[in-house]
C-alpha cells in the first residue's frame, strides 16, 4: 500500500477518493524539522502541502523513497520543483481549484471597501452604542460597484473568474497581461443561459488610469513589485486597490503613502510581505480591508482541491 502523509490537511473529499483508490493517508501534522525523519521511518512515497510545509533540497536529498510531492493549490514558491524534478520525484499541484475562491474573496474586499465595513466593523462594537449618530456620518460617503470600471492586472484563471463576477455586477472589465492578448469569458446562468464576451488586454498603464478599481492577480516573481510608487501615481485620485496575489506584489510602504496622503481611497490586502508576521502599520490602518491569505480557503476549494489531488496522483501511480 502506497502511504501518503498530507502535512498541512486535506479535505475530507480527497480523503475518501484516495482511500477508495487503494492509499493509506495520514494527516497527522509533523513539525518542518522532523519531516525528513517521519517521511523516511513511515516509509511515505507521496507528501501533501499547503503553503505551511517547505520542500527544500535538503529533504528531497534525504527521502530516497518519496516519488511525488503535490501542493493543493497554485503557488509552488515552498517547494523546489525543478531540484525535485531533476531528481526524480514529480510534482504537482492543483492550479484551477481555488480560482473561484480566491475572485469571490476579491469582491468581498471590494463590497467592503465601497461601504467602509472592515472599518465599522472595528467602531462599532467600541462605540456603536454611544456614537451611533457621528459613525453613521462616516460611513455616509459610500459608493456602488456597479457602473464602475474595474482593471484587473494579470488576466490567468483567477483574474478571469474575477472578470465574470463584475461583468455579472454590471462593471466594466478592463485587463493587463504580459501574455494573454485577448480571452473570452463565458457566464453561465442558472437557468442555464450562457454569455461570452471577448476581452482584449491593454497596456498596464492604460489599466491603471482608467480604473476606478485595481485587482491583482499575477504571480510573484523575484522580489521587483508590480505595483510601486510610479504606478500609484497612474491610478485615479480615490481609487482602490486589492491584492490577493502575493505580499510584495504591491510595494506596502508605496501602498501606505498613497492612503494617508489619500491619493488612494482604500486598499485590500489578503497576501502580506513577510507572512506570517505582517506589518503592524498596515493591520491597523484604517483605511486597508483585511484578511490573513485566506483566497482558497473555502469548503468548496479544498474538496476540490483534495479531488484533484486525488486524481492526479492515482494516474501518477498507474502509470
Ligand atoms: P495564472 O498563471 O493563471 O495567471 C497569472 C497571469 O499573470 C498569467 O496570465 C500571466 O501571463 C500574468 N502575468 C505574469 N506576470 C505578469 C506581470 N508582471 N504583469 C502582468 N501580467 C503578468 O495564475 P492564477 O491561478 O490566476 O493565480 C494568480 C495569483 O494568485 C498567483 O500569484 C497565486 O499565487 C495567487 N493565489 C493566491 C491565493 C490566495 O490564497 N490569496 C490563492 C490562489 C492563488
Amino acid at each position: 500500500m502506497i502511504n501518503i502523509l498530507a502535512n498541512d490537511g486535506i479535505s475530507q473529499a480527497g480523503i475518501d477518493a484516495l482511500t477508495e483508490k487503494g492509499f493509506k493517508v495520514i494527516t497527522e501534522k509533523v513539525a518542518q524539522e522532523d519531516l525528513i525523519n517521519a517521511i523516511n521511518t513511515k516509509k511515505y512515497e507521496v507528501l501533501l502541502v499547503r503553503s505551511a510545509t517547505t520542500v527544500r533540497k535538503d529533504l528531497i536529498d534525504s527521502c530516497p523513497h518519496l516519488k511525488l510531492v503535490g501542493r493543493g493549490g497554485v503557488g509552488m514558491d515552498n517547494i523546489d520543483v525543478e531540484y525535485a524534478k531533476e531528481k526524480g520525484i514529480n510534482v504537482i499541484n492543483t492550479p484551477a481549484a481555488s480560482s473561484s475562491s480566491v475572485a469571490e474573496l476579491v469582491f468581498a474586499h471590494l463590497f467592503g471597501m465601497v461601504r467602509f465595513l472592515f472599518d465599522s466593523n472595528r467602531q462599532m462594537p467600541m462605540v456603536g452604542d454611544a456614537d451611533f449618530k457621528s459613525l453613521k456620518k462616516s460611513y455616509a460617503n459610500g459608493r456602488e460597484l456597479s457602473g464602475k470600471t474595474l482593471g484587473i492586472i494579470g488576466f490567468g484563471r483567477i483574474g478571469q473568474e474575477v472578470a465574470k463576477r463584475a461583468i455579472g455586477l454590471g462593471m466594466k472589465v478592463i485587463a493587463h497581461d504580459k501574455f494573454i492578448e485577448e480571452a473570452n469569458i463565458t457566464l453561465d446562468f442558472f437557468n442555464g443561459d450562457k454569455k461570452s464576451f471577448t476581452i482584449e488586454t491593454e497596456s498596464l498603464k492604460e489599466v491603471l488610469k482608467n480604473s476606478d478599481f485595481i485587482t491583482i492577480h499575477v504571480p510573484k516573481i523575484g522580489n521587483k513589485s508590480v505595483i510601486g510608487a510610479e504606478e500609484i501615481g497612474m491610478m485615479k485620485t480615490g481609487a482602490g486597490i486589492v491584492n490577493t496575489s502575493r505580499g510584495g506584489v504591491i510595494d506596502e510602504t508605496a501602498l501606505m503613502f498613497a492612503l494617508d496622503k489619500e491619493k488612494l481611497a482604500y486598499a485590500g490586502l489578503d497576501v502580506f510581505d513577510n507572512e506570517p508576521n505582517p506589518s503592524i502599520h498596515i493591520c491597523m490602518h484604517n483605511a486597508i480591508s483585511l484578511t490573513p491569505h485566506i483566497g482558497a480557503a473555502t469548503l468548496e476549494a479544498q474538496d476540490r482541491i483534495g479531488t484533484e489531488l486525488a486524481d492526479q496522483i492515482s494516474s501518477h501511480f498507474s502509470k
